[in-house]
């Protein structure tokens, strides 16, 4: 699949980059430009760490520059499913860190002037049965009792003030998440990493990783090698066999998009009144929002069992969307594209460093909109710190990877996503 996103056809001008030839020695070595590897790079350079960033494809070409650019707090699981999983404590951290994440993507954007038309008009989850939003409710509570934070639940009969459809029960607002254009950030961050001093090439896929007689990291491409005190490894769901322990911890879950023509902007005014990014909880989601030139950008699933071709998908797609919204019948469908999210055992970001010195941070499970900025931030920060000798502390940080048993990456399993997961719950 992979064909073109509306964000890659409405990007902002970027000026080309080379590709890696010869010898370049640098500080810390950076492999992909989506938005792990540039906050790190970004943050680095702002503490005059010399960076190299490598970039298989162009900037932004993994799922920072093709996703639904909807800037969430929170994660995959319910905070009250973290705090039975990870206590109290950590919990707190990691809801504050969701919170600073979005905080940095909106600085990182007003200091360096990126125009990636960053808003904060928050989320929507829609409950897609009565039962979730109970649980919504339910949810509602746990944060405002053991977090101090305030959510807003929608019942159905007022539905209309946020979305034009019968399709939901309700749902819930958290006003503080945003939204952008994702690949007008992910050009903006990497020409903010430049313009600190950095380094990116593209069309630069890293082929190999070794270590030289000084201990140093050595990262070969075709026609070069970047020779470096530090690794990072953000190659999240694109990591393929790059890293042969990061390839066994990753799953690739494919999701799809389409994006209508520009509507009248009373039309897409009316189907989402507040302009939040929406979700709904149905297990095989769907979400979507208003683009900036008042398009419904949509997305769902890609997971395939190997039986349907990728028209049939995104035919399918398209009738979610008009049963959700019906008067988009006859909307024409300008883009439709695909890309990688990526999940980890837990469904939960990891960041640390190997005991082979490889510093990482992946597995977003369809957050890393938002914490991916901040990840690369840790990242930065990580590296730093032991330049200086200190300790790190963060509880999405570990530093040793289990390989997902009997996990491949054939289709056929990600179609079984589902099942696959309650066994890794039933042997953990
Ligand atoms: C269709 C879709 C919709 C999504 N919607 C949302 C959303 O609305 N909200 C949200 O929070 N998240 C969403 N996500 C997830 C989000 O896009 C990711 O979590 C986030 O972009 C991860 O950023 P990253 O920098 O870690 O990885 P990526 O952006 O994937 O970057 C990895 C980069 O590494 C490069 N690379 C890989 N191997 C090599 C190599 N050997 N050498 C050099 N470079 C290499 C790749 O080309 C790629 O550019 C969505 C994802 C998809 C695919």
């Amino acid at each position: 699949m992979d064909l073109v996103s509306v964000w890659e056809a409405t990007a902002n001008p970027s000026k080309p980059r080379s590709s890696l030839e010869g010898d370049h020695y640098c500080d810390v070595v950076v492999i992909g430009a989506g938005f792990t590897g540039l906050s790190t790079a970004y943050h680095l350079q702002k503490n005059n760490t010399r960076t190299i960033v490598l970039e298989q494809s162009k900037v932004g070409a993994g799922g920072s520059g093709r996703n639904g650019g909807q800037i969430l707090t929170g994660y995959l699981h319910s905070m009250s499913a973290l705090v039975k999983q990870k206590g109290l404590d950590a919990a707190r951290q990691m809801l504050q860190m969701s919170l600073d994440s979005i905080a940095l993507i909106e600085s990182i954007t007003q200091e360096n002037g990126i125009s990636c038309s960053f808003q904060r008009k928050g989320h929507l989850a829609a409950a897609y049965k009565p039962s979730h939003l109970e649980e919504l409710k339910k949810e509602q509570q746990a944060l405002q009792r053991d977090f101090n934070y305030s959510v807003k639940i929608v019942e159905k009969r007022d539905l209309p003030n946020e979305l034009k459809t019968d399709f939901y029960f309700g749902g819930s607002i958290d006003e503080t998440s945003a939204s952008f254009h994702p690949m007008n950030y992910a050009l903006g961050l990497a020409e903010a990493v430049e313009n600190q001093g950095g380094t990116i090439f593209e069309r630069s896929p890293a082929r190999s990783i070794e270590r030289d007689a000084q201990n140093r990291v050595v990262v070969k491409t075709e026609h070069g090698r970047v020779i470096a005190n530090e690794l990072v490894i953000a190659t999240n769901a694109y990591s393929g066999n790059l890293h042969p322990l990061i390839s066994k911890t990753i799953i690739p879950v494919e999701s799809i998009m389409i994006a209508t023509e520009q509507l009248p902007e009373k039309l897409a005014q009316s189907l989402i009144p507040q302009d939040r990014s929406v979700y709904d909880t149905k297990y095989m989601l769907y979400y979507f929002r208003r683009t900036p030139d008042n398009r419904i950008a949509f997305g769902g699933s890609g997971r395939t069992t190997g039986k349907r071709d990728a028209r049939e998908l995104f035919l399918n797609l398209r009738a979610g969307m008009v049963k959700v919204f019906p008067e988009l019948e006859k909307a024409r469908i300008e883009y439709s594209w695909s890309g990688k999210v990526g999940f980890t055992r837990e469904r939960l970001p990891y960041i640390g460093k190997l005991k082979d010195g490889t510093h990482f941070a992946y597995g977003y499970a369809g957050h890393g909109a938002a914490m991916s900025t901040l990840m690369g931030k840790l990242l930065a920060a990580n590296i730093r710190r032991e330049q200086r000798g200190e300790g790190r502390q963060n509880p999405l940080e570990i530093n040793e990877l289990r390989p997902i048993p009997f996990y491949s990456q054939s289709s056929k399993v990600v179609g079984l996503m589902k099942y696959y997961y309650k066994f890794l719950d039933y042997i953990s």
